[in-house]
């Protein structure tokens, strides 16, 4: 079933006009029927051009590396790899289109062109009788204090705990606790170099569960945590209108880029399949 959305182009706040699908002719279900107005810019250039990027700071090129399959949306970008706080996520965020709508019991805020995307990927869900729901309240749009707060709630416990495990001094501890959220990226990661692992588990990155403080793509209206991730037919209708899977290991979180899945190679995102499922992200090579 082929939807109707409002496509956004890059860096302008006025929608453009509305792109029709043809539905005489139906397509087989597996084809992609994502369409889009203005397709997305190549990533490579993208960050070339647009976005305030430090390719000296390995912790940009690190978060661009994990989330940047969303720099490539054909809604609106997020103008930096790491936004410094609250104000600047509060200006960025009153600048383009937001949409607002209640599913599921939830109340939920989107850009409008993912929006308008998740009602009809919904709709084609329903009429399968299954359906596409945030897992929460906070499943959509965040602001920067919400990514803070989860952040923290990795951070500390794993101090405590590599505390206990003789790995880290409490001086050590103390002096990580009294930065800012902002200061403690790089010092986490360094230290997961050294298997100093920050996730629940204690295993793995901490970027493998949330998103470092202001890197968030919740804070760019562009992802919904959904409750039917592990539903292969709910992945798929997804796909087909425009929400991918970009974060390899974050299962439930999808990613608005609006464009069609042949497209996405030329735009510099890569294919990875993991677990049966199909994520889409950037291309080493384009960072
Ligand atoms: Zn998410």
């Amino acid at each position: 079933m082929f939807g109707t959305r409002f496509v956004q182009s890059r860096w302008e706040q006025n929608p453009k006009m509305e792109v029709a699908g043809e539905s005489s002719n139906a397509a087989p279900p597996s084809e992609t029927v994502v369409e889009e107005q203005s397709p997305g810019q190549n990533l490579a250039a993208m960050l070339e051009s647009n976005i305030a990027i430090d390719r000296n700071d390995p912790v940009q090129m690190r978060i661009l590396a994990d989330y940047g399959a969303v720099f490539v949306t054909a809604a609106v970008p997020p103008p930096t790899a790491v936004f410094s706080g609250e104000d600047q996520v509060r200006l960025w965020q009153s600048s383009v289109d937001i949409a607002r709508e209640s599913i599921g019991g939830f109340s939920i805020e989107l850009q409008a062109p993912a929006m308008t995307a998740l009602l009809s990927a919904r709709a084609e869900a329903r009429a399968a009788r299954l359906d596409i729901t945030p897992r929460g309240g906070d499943a959509a749009r965040r602001g920067y204090d919400d990514t803070v707060r989860l952040w923290t709630s990795r951070v500390d416990p794993a101090l405590d705990h590599w505390v206990t495990r003789k790995r880290l001094s409490s001086d050590e501890r103390a002096r990580l606790r009294g930065l800012t959220p902002r200061e403690q990226i790089p010092e986490v990661l360094e230290l997961e170099k050294r298997g100093i692992y920050f996730s629940t588990g204690f295993d793995k990155s901490i970027l493998y569960s949330v998103a470092a403080p202001g890197t968030s793509q919740h804070l760019s209206m562009l992802a919904i945590d959904v409750a039917q991730f592990e539903n292969a037919e709910v992945r798929r209708i997804l796909s087909r209108h425009g929400w991918y899977q970009t974060v390899v290991s974050d299962l439930p979180h999808f990613t608005y880029l609006g464009i069609a899945e042949e497209k996405l190679p030329a735009l510099g995102l890569k294919k990875v399949t993991s677990g049966g499922r199909v994520f889409w992200i950037p291309d080493p090579a384009q960072l």
